[in-house]
């Protein structure tokens, strides 16, 4: 059941249904994916031409089978560094493709000018194992640690699987070569040595797909947690947080305070700029106010050009000087629009929790003082004489 011939030729199926499971996330726009379908490609070329090795020429069933099969897994990696962001250097790009044509250079030198087997099998294994270690580090080093770590960790123990059985297969050639035989007439070790190439690169493939559809969530979970324009906390994603932090035990001495903060005259700026304008106001906006906000802060945008902040502090003022600031600040940096650059305001009410109303009554009070702010001539903050008393 495990002769050669099989397990090629499931591997060469198995390949053709990664190719088409991976053509399933074109349409997602997923770095390194196109090239994860090329190396089945190749390695789908590679395999036949090895089971036909006997029969055609040694510059097909050995050189071209070895460079193709190596290739493969060359493009895996580089995909892997697409798929993560990762830019090398220009050297540093290259320097996979000058050891392939290295590789190349021994394949060809062992075929031809000294043949040997046992020399081609330590070159190749050689390759194999650096690139298969590479995946394992890259996908180690970058995976992402806010995401689960099941998908991740799994790609990088295929790869370790794949390189650990290189090095040993590598190794064995090197120091006590078996005795020597065609590739489809192998004796148990190289039945072992295949039977491992066969689960490694599906596997991988199949870890690969799972990263992508990590990917995948994370984008949709990006959407609902964030506010597209603007990067603020969606409205959702704010109120949940809000609320939790009003349910959990309070730390010692501090307490919550929500700020309610409304860009001034916001449709005039629409309506003399335009709806972009307007656009590029609220993305300022956010800016500018997530620069300087301190750890633990949380900012979302809960309607059209209404934001909200939700902080800690042990005093009202320091909540009202923290908004205060923002204010400032905003007041004296204009937002760069075509044409020029555009000064604009907000207004905002802070109001504190008082350990035991709901967000909904602790918003509303906020709101009311916005209202106020508004009322007083905008471009003003507001807090309850309530809450600075606290
Ligand atoms: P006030 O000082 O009282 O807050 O006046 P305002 O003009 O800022 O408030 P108003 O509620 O009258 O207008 C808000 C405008 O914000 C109306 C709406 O078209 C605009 N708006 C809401 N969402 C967006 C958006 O995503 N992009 C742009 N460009 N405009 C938006
Ligand atoms: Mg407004
Ligand atoms: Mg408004």
């Amino acid at each position: 059941m495990f002769s050669p011939v099989s397990i090629l030729v499931v591997t060469v199926l198995s390949s053709v249904l990664s190719i088409l499971v991976l053509i399933s996330l074109l349409p997602h726009a997923i770095a390194g994916v196109r090239r994860w379908i090329w190396a089945n490609v190749l390695a789908i070329v590679s395999l036949v031409l090895f089971s036909m090795q006997g029969v055609l020429p040694a510059a097909l069933g050995i050189v071209a089978a070895n460079q193709l099969l190596a290739a493969t897994i060359l493009l895996i990696f580089e995909g892997c560094n697409e798929f993560f962001a990762i830019r090398p250097s220009a050297a540093r790009a290259y320097t996979g493709w000058i050891a392939w044509l290295a590789v190349m250079a021994g394949i060809v030198y062992f075929t031809y000018a000294v043949p040997d087997t046992h020399v081609r099998v330590v070159i190749v294994s050689a390759f194999r194992a650096a690139c298969d270690l590479a995946i394992a580090g890259r996908v180690l080093l970058s995976r992402p640690p806010e995401r689960p770590r099941y998908n991740y960790l799994f790609v990088a123990g295929v790869a370790l699987l794949g390189g650990a059985g290189h090095i040993v297969r590598g190794a064995i050639y090197a120091v006590a070569p078996p005795p020597q035989t065609a590739l489809l007439q192998p004796g148990p070790m190289q039945v072992a040595f295949l039977a491992i190439g066969i689960l490694v690169l599906p596997s991988l493939c199949i870890g690969l797909v799972m990263m992508a559809h990590d990917r995948l969530a994370q984008r949709l979970e990006r959407l609902a947690r964030f506010d597209d324009l603007t990067g603020a906390l969606s409205r959702k994603a704010f109120l949940e947080l809000a609320g939790a932090r009003l349910r959990r035990p309070a730390q010692d001495g501090m307490r919550e305070y929500v700020a309610v903060v409304d860009v001034d005259h916001f449709k005039s700026v629409n309506d003399r700029y335009g709806h972009a304008a307007g656009d590029e106001v609220l993305r300022h906006f956010a800016s500018t106010v997530s620069a300087r906000l301190r750890r633990g802060d949380a900012f979302g945008r809960i309607g059209g050009e209404e934001f909200c902040l939700i902080c800690a502090a042990a005093h009202a003022v320091d909540v009202t000087a923290l908004v205060e600031r923002l204010r400032q600040t905003v007041e004296s940096t204009p937002c760069p629009v075509p044409g020029g650059a555009l000064r604009y305001t907000f207004s905002a009410g802070i109001a504190g929790w008082d350990g035991r109303e709901s967000l909904a009554s602790l918003l509303a009070r906020a709101d009311s003082l916005l209202y106020a702010a508004k009322v007083g001539g905008r471009n003003r903050v507001e807090a309850s004489a309530l809450d600075e008393a606290a």
